[in-house]
């Protein structure tokens, strides 16, 4: 076991919770993760695999790639430590984010999952300069961005949009069927009072309206977000104005995390900390809130037809669905990689059983 990331750039952190593993880095050090890789499983020279592919070393599966488009982030959520350990957003240049897309998908690469610290930021940190993409000028922008991912002819998924108001902007790529329709969008609380403290933007009311818009321009989008229980001060009152936003929403997909003290956070320093029994009482109370909604929602897809991105014999994934976060979809046979299309006849709080049409 190798452990890469944020974490692994804290001298010992990792080690001494976990004294087995056989390596540790930073983020971004691939050549630190590769010489720990070689130095525990040295690979037999060969002049012909050791030239590093076109499309870079991939740790997914064949048919699906994570595109990562900036790193570090503007915001300064006071439960986040990210920015002060990956510092400000620094987009990739659209030129250099386009080659890789192009090059995954001439590998095989059947869906882009793209990802960032805060997706809908990319771009602001260099001015949207315009670069080139097939000698065509595209701005480094998300919508941008989408369009030309969505002229690749795979599946183009969007993971951590921050929701600022163009976003707005990608729904009727959605609509068009350019880009999947699912945004992931993390809202954290519904509570305006938690949401300040949080130093998150938006109301609760904004984001109401706005699903309703999207829902309005394309009926088909999925929704995923995310949420902090317990959150420093949080009352009884707040949590049950977050369980009353989930009502009214209707999210397709929602993960939700007890608020956990991370070291150097600012919010360890507001007062009113929530018992520890309490948020793991409300996070069972928000899951099992959700969990109701996510059938019922699931339920109406009974009878459909939907694609789905076989990820193995049996198991395939709709527009609904980002790998390992969201639910699946069970039928028989299949083959990786293959585009199929599976009639529902069953759904529960979180996959959908149906057959290969
Ligand atoms: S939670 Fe996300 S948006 Fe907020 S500071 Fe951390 S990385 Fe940035």
């Amino acid at each position: 076991m190798i452990v890469t990331g944020c974490l692994g750039a804290k001298d010992g952190v990792v080690q001494s919770a976990h004294p087995t593993v056989l390596a540790v880095t930073g983020p971004h050090d691939t050549a630190g993760v590769m010489t720990a890789v070689h130095a525990h499983l040295p690979k037999p020279h060969d002049p012909y695999t050791d030239l590093v592919p076109a499309q870079g070393v991939k740790l997914t599966p064949q048919h699906y790639a994570y595109l990562k488009i900036s790193e570090g982030c503007n915001h300064r959520c006071t439960f986040c430590i990210i920015p002060s350990m990956r510092g400000d957003l620094v987009s990739r240049p659209i030129a250099e984010v386009m080659q890789e897309a192009e090059n995954l998908v001439k590998a095989g690469v059947k869906e882009l999952l793209v990802i960032s610290q805060d997706t809908s930021a990319y771009g602001v940190d260099v001015k949207y300069r315009t670069g080139f993409v097939g000698g065509k000028p595209v701005k480094t922008r998300m919508t941008d961005l989408c369009r030309a991912l969505g002229e690749l002819g795979v599946w183009v998924r969007l993971h951590y949009v921050y929701p600022y108001p163009h976003v707005d902007e990608v729904i009727p790529l959605m609509a068009e069927g350019k880009i999947l329709p699912y945004l992931d969008v993390p809202f954290q609380h519904a509570a305006p009072r938690v949401l300040k403290l949080m130093k998150r933007p938006a109301s609760a009311e904004k984001v109401l309206e706005r699903l309703q818009r999207w829902r309005e321009i394309c009926p088909d989008i999925t929704v995923r977000s995310t949420f902090i229980v317990g959150f420093p001060g949080e009352t009884e009152a707040e949590f049950s104005q977050l369980l009353q936003f989930l009502q009214e929403a209707q999210l397709d997909r929602v993960g939700c995390f007890a608020y956990s003290p991370v070291e150097g956070a600012v919010a360890n320093e507001l007062p009113d900390a929530v018992p520890e029994e309490v948020k793991t009482a409300r996070k069972e109370k928000f899951m099992l809130t959700q969990a109701k909604i996510s059938a019922q929602k699931l339920k109406r897809k009974i009878g459909q037809t939907v694609e789905v991105l076989v990820d193995e014999p049996g198991i395939g994934r709709s527009s609904a669905d980002a790998p390992e976060i969201d639910g699946v979809v069970h039928f028989k046979g299949g083959k990786p990689g293959e585009f199929r299309d599976v009639t529902i006849d069953r759904a529960d709080e979180h996959d959908l059983y149906g057959r290969l049409v």
